[in-house]
């Protein structure tokens, strides 16, 4: 299937006006310094919150 008519230039380019990368929010880790992403477990150290640190899995060779 084709489509019917060719769309212009401004509707292509209208459409694809949002469709930009936006860049990730990055904070920094209370226990390790390292960046990770908020509201989510870091994944140097595994650490959540005082009470809470996940067991980080070491990657086999
Ligand atoms: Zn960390």
């Amino acid at each position: 299937m084709l489509p019917v008519k060719r769309k212009s230039k401004c509707r292509t380019r209208t459409r694809r006006a949002h469709q930009a990368l936006r860049t990730k929010t990055l904070v920094a880790c209370p226990n390790c310094g390292k960046a990770k992403l908020p509201h989510a477990a870091c994944s140097v150290c595994g650490y959540v919150s005082p009470k809470l640190i996940l067991p980080v899995a070491e990657e086999e060779e």
